[in-house]
């Protein structure tokens, strides 16, 4: 289990970027990993975790909230709307809030329930084709758009592309951030948090890792 080592590098991060400690939360990204492993990060005192998918959470995270209390869950995938309730009654935040049609439907539900989960835009950062988020000329915008539907953004959140330098996408979302006067900023990976938090991330995302790498087959 790698938690106390990615610990201790973010620390490392933290101070070699001068941040105060306690600036950056770890997401542990439990998705498809073996419940025992996630068992053993719970037992460790973990409890901020990231999940992809609405259904396998579902399964997941009812009962560990129940003998886990203080426990938070992420949604760091791609959420489609008819997941929308469920996926309501599942996370704390969502880091996938990527399109019109999504922010119209939350909107709706988050009035119904009075309450919202904390939110965070995806952007695609590097413009590219096939992955989800606003890109980044339409961001202010569509932040714009969340706020006069009532929904309090938080933050920002990428993946940068796979092939590339990921350190001048963070710092270009630093400043889209700023901009906007958003405090959250949802970057970093298992093979990049360094470097986003050195751009200012207050939220990485990690999860081979911490757990060991994924089993999909
Ligand atoms: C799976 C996933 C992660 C974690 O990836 P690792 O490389 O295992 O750290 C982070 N963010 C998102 C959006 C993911 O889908």
């Amino acid at each position: 289990m790698g938690l106390e080592n990615i610990k201790g590098r973010i620390a490392a991060a933290v101070a070699a970027a001068g941040r105060p400690q306690g600036d950056v939360r770890l997401i542990a990204v439990s998705k498809v990993q073996p419940p025992d492993r996630v068992e053993a990060v719970l037992n460790a005192g973990h409890r901020v975790f990231g999940e992809n998918y609405v259904q396998e959470a579902a399964g997941k995270w009812p009962g560990w909230r129940e003998v886990y209390s203080g426990t938070e869950v992420h949604m760091i995938g791609p959420l489609q709307t008819n997941k929308l309730k469920l996926a309501l009654d599942l996370f704390d935040a969502i880091h996938t809030l990527d399109r019109p049609s999504l922010a119209q439907k939350l909107a709706r539900q988050v009035q119904a329930r009075g309450s919202c989960p904390q939110l965070f835009v995806q952007v695609n950062i590097g413009d590219e084709p096939q992955k989800a988020g606003v890109l980044p000329d339409d961001t202010d915008n569509f932040i714009r758009d969340c706020e006069s539907l009532d929904l309090p953004v938080f933050g920002l959140m990428c993946i940068p592309p796979e092939d590339q330098r990921p350190r001048p996408y963070f710092a270009a979302m630093r400043v889209i951030a700023e901009r906007n006067g958003l405090a959250g900023l949802s970057m970093g990976m298992s093979a990049d948090f360094e470097d986003a938090i050195a751009e200012g991330a207050t939220h990485v995302r990690v999860g081979s890792a911490i757990f060991g790498a994924r089993d999909y087959s």
